[in-house]
């Protein structure tokens, strides 16, 4: 990856005024193409056109880093609201939430009740939970408060990244709760201290989690968009005899729609993952850090009506 492009792209992701802008063009730009939609209605025959393939789905409100309490409310209602229409609308689709856009940043006793809110309406629908991982410094709160949460709830999942160094112990620390992961490279920038920052050694630490992971025999994701990382995971299943559906593959929507429907035909299992919400620009712009050549979506975004 283009350090100099990663640094620019997350430089802008931070931008309170492209930001404000994106939210005002932002229906024509994302709407279908990065994101669902603006809210999560216009997001269900997104969500239909894929479970009619048999891929299934994971929502996200977007936004995160919320200081306001009644901010962190309203996203905790939306939730519960998506997981209501979930049910009614009978979409294959579980939920992903990032805690600090349900007051992390704010109160932990706060975020532990919205989330145990939302947990006690997703089992009455049986809708899984995934909680994201988002950057270092939140990262042991987070897993504190699946462990707790796991203990009381049964679907409810979380995220480990392979560029932290403490992941591979985080993962011997959660096996005992049978956890269900979805393991990715990780999103954010990291200080060396903290996390592998080549590419190489980010790849490498990948595959270990995966093998670890899909040894235990829990149902796991391997979210990711690279060939060599879905090609290791799929010899890797056939020479330990792990069933196709003991894992599944995990892509963000609008990005290897291709891939998606091959892996799919191949007999994988596959979930996309779809934001969802006004507050798309970050989200976005933290995409182009990966790949400046996905601004090819938000190209296609600008020509449609
Ligand atoms: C479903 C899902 C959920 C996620 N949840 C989290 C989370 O909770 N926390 C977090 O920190 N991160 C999360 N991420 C992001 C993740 O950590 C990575 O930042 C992101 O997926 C990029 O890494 P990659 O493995 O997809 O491949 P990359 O390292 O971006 O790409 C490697 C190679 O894959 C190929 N490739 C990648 N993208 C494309 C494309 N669009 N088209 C064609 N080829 C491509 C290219 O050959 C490229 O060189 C999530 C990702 C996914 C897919």
């Amino acid at each position: 990856m283009d350090a100099l492009s990663r640094d620019f792209f997350l430089f802008l992701s931070k931008n309170r005024g492209l930001n404000y802008m994106a939210r005002r063009w932002g229906k024509s730009v994302a709407s279908g193409t990065i994101i669902g939609g603006i809210d999560f209605e216009s997001s269900i025959p997104h969500i239909k056109r894929l479970n009619e393939k048999g891929i299934q789905v994971t929502v996200d409100h977007l936004g995160e880093f919320v200081t306001d309490i009644q901010v962190a409310k309203e996203r905790t209602q939306e939730c519960i609201t998506t997981i209501q229409t979930i049910a009614a609308e009978k979409l294959d689709t579980q939920v992903s939430v990032k805690l600090t856009s349900l007051g992390l940043d704010i109160d932990i006793n706060l975020v532990r009740d919205h989330m145990r809110d939302i947990l006690r309406e997703a089992t009455k629908h049986e809708v899984l939970v995934t909680i994201d991982m988002e950057n270092e410094s939140r990262c042991q709160a987070t897993l504190d408060l699946f462990t707790e949460l796991k203990q009381e709830f049964k679907l409810v999942g979380t995220v480990i990244q392979a560029y932290l160094f403490r992941s591979e112990n985080d993962l011997n620390d959660l096996n005992e709760h049978q956890p269900f992961i979805r393991l990715v490279k990780g999103a954010y920038k990291e200080e060396a201290s903290v996390a592998h920052t080549e590419k190489q050694d980010i790849s490498e630490n990948f595959k270990k989690l995966i093998q670890k992971q899909l040894e235990t025999g829990i149902y796991t994701a391997v979210a990711t968009h690279d060939d060599s990382m879905i090609q290791y995971t799929k010899q890797l299943a056939e020479e330990l005899n792990i069933p196709k559906d003991q894992f599944e593959f995990q892509m963000l929507y609008g990005m290897r729609a291709k891939t998606q429907e091959d892996l799919k035909a191949e007999g994988y299992n596959v979930r996309i993952y779809m934001p969802y919400g006004d507050d798309w620009y970050g989200y976005f712009m933290r995409r182009l850090a990966e790949k400046p050549s996905n601004i090819s979506f938000a190209l296609k975004g600008l020509t449609k009506k």
